[in-house]
């Protein structure tokens, strides 16, 4: 091989952060505030709150390399903490407030972080865990007072350290392979695991979501991130705004409708996304207060599968593009989007458009697909034959945050759990889920782990969970149980018995009370159970 001869410069967020800063430098970051009035600045403002930001670690005698953590919602500081933690080689870990005490808690400590940054509202939350952190030894409150609810913590204020240092930071170079955000996943049973995005993956990432045939901005965009920055970097759009010059719109911690309608018409929103459960709520906004967006002109969604009369009313009724997205944590999440092709649009608008309702997405560059059988085969590109479906690409996992051994089979494919099936055209479509897990509201919630607690119930001999959808939360926990023979359970019993034992967003929707079906191996046999479950109430199960 001849060695190519061109400049060998690392991807690194920084690039994104500086560019943004010299070709875009009056281009505005709107952000809402934890109790505070609309924050404004653009990204030249940006880059010197994010130097501070890096001066203030080297302060605190965090070096490159070393983890620090935030509890963040999304607000410009957040933002800073992105840009100001990684551009000094430091992993930010954006850790998740939804998680239970002990997940927050554990994955503070997994990441070995030396320092928490969090909002004011989450101190309750910080007071709680703080006894259970290992390695954390300042706490520093993203605003500019101690709130009073810290109690014995002793909390530095992000405002009046920040002040302390220089706004200007002399970027440092570094392998573009280091690590840059750390996000955990909850799986299907056990402790949360830690997807660690190197500066690389992060930038290829931005580069290729930025392409026309998936998000698309250009310079005259608004963006408005509603994914949480702590979710997989907000679907990485806090790097391909910037990166094409767009307005950035932070809408803090408020998804109600109302607040995100204002947001949208008030900051000309052009572009925002996340899932479907925010657009439920934003929808029934508008249909209960007559009112329409002027500005929005593309709305992107996942997370969980979109709803079909979802993406019909916003573009019916609103003149609004919906693109379905389907990713990961694990893909930093990009995997498809839903986009239209010449070749779809030859057959007619209403048969384009059934596609892109009802398709996860399309194949991007940079995330390859397939779906296997059962013996590991390719399974046909037939748009009917669906498979395990495996992913692999330069912003896939490798490896998870110390673990011994790699993610991926030998080949670099990494395995979803997601079954679903692929076209001819690229379009995928998932089918069913392999991972025992159920998304209510764009947070798991683990079926063995709710399944563990339930069987403790006196009189229960199999507690089986499976989830079934709901109009606001996608999907909802529903509780099959099999009480021991001659055993009489109630369902208020089983659902007194879990009120103590799990949070309270995890209680069942509905507790049916059925024979459970076992697998040849005496596992529950779930795809058994579903039809059980249909049969016996009448659902159809997620
Ligand atoms: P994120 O934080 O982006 O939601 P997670 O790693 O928590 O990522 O969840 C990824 C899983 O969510 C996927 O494996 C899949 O099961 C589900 N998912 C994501 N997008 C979609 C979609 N558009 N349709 C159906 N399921 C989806």
């Amino acid at each position: 091989m001849t060695p190519g001869l061109m400049q060998p410069v690392p991807l690194q967020t920084s690039a994104i952060l500086r560019y943004a800063a010299t070709a875009h430098p009056r281009r505005e970051i709107v952000s809402r505030q934890i109790d505070a009035p609309l924050w404004r600045y653009d990204y030249a403002a940006l880059e010197r709150r994010a130097a501070r930001v890096a001066n203030l670690l080297a302060t605190l005698g965090v070096s490159p390399g070393e983890r620090v953590s935030s509890l963040g919602w999304n607000t410009h500081r957040h933002l800073e903490l992105f840009y100001g933690v990684s551009g000094a080689g430091v992993v930010l870990h954006t850790a998740n407030p939804r998680l239970f005490d002990e997940q927050v808690a554990y994955t503070i400590n997994h990441a070995e972080s030396a320092v928490l940054f969090f909002e004011k509202n989450l101190a309750a939350l910080v007071e709680r865990i703080a006894p259970r952190l290992t390695t954390v030894k300042t706490f520093i409150v993203l605003s500019d007072e101690v709130p009073h609810e810290a109690g014995a913590l002793d909390v530095l204020s992000y405002e009046r350290l920040i002040a302390a240092e220089s706004d200007g930071f002399d970027w440092p170079s570094f392998d573009e392979n280091a690590g840059a955000f750390l996000c955990y996943t909850s799986g299907t049973t056990g402790d949360p695991k830690g997807v660690l995005y190197s500066h690389r993956a992060i930038v290829l990432h931005a580069m290729g979501a930025g392409l026309n045939s998936a998000f698309g901005f250009t310079a005259f965009d608004v963006v408005m991130p509603c994914p949480s920055l702590y979710h997989a970097t907000a679907w990485g759009l806090p790097f391909v705004a910037p990166l094409c010059g767009a307005k950035l719109v932070l809408p803090g911690d408020k998804m109600d409708g109302a607040s995100l309608h204002e947001l949208i018409e008030g900051e000309g929103v052009t572009f925002t996304g996340g899932v479907p459960t925010i657009w439920t709520m934003y929808l029934a906004y508008l249909e209960q207060t007559g009112q329409a967006t002027r500005t929005l002109k593309r709305v992107m969604i996942g997370g969980s599968a979109v709803p079909r009369a979802m993406a019909e009313t916003f573009k019916r009724k609103y003149g609004v593009d919906v693109l379905q997205i389907w990713g990961m944590t694990e893909t930093c999440p990009l995997g498809v989007i839903a986009s239209p092709t010449p070749a779809l649009a030859e057959r007619g608008e209403e048969a384009m458009q059934e596609v892109i309702w009802t398709r996860q997405g399309r194949l991007q560059f940079g995330v390859e697909l397939r779906t296997v059988d059962d013996d590991g085969a390719d399974t046909p590109r037939d748009g009917e034959t669906p498979g395990a479906l495996k992913v692999r690409g330069p912003w896939t996992v490798q490896r998870y945050y110390r673990q011994p051994a790699d993610a991926v089979d030998a080949e670099g494919w990494f395995d979803t759990g997601d079954i679903a099936t692929l076209d001819a055209d690229g379009f995928m479509r998932i089918t069913d889920r392999a991972k025992d897990v159920i998304k209510s509201g764009g947070e798991w919630i683990s079926s063995i782990d709710l399944e563990n607690v339930a069987v403790g119930c006196p009189g229960v001999k199999i507690a089986a969970v499976i989830g079934v959808p709901h109009p606001k939360w996608e999907e909802r926990p529903l509780l099959v149980i099999e009480p021991h023979q001659g055993e009489v359970v109630s369902a208020a019993a089983v659902l007194d018995y879990l009120a103590p034992r799990i949070a309270k967003w995890w209680m069942p929707e509905e507790v049916v009370f059925a024979e459970v079906p076992l697998t040849a191996t005496g596992k529950i046999d779930k795809k058994a159970l579903r039809q059980v479950v249909t049969q016996a109430s009448g659902k159809t199960p997620g």
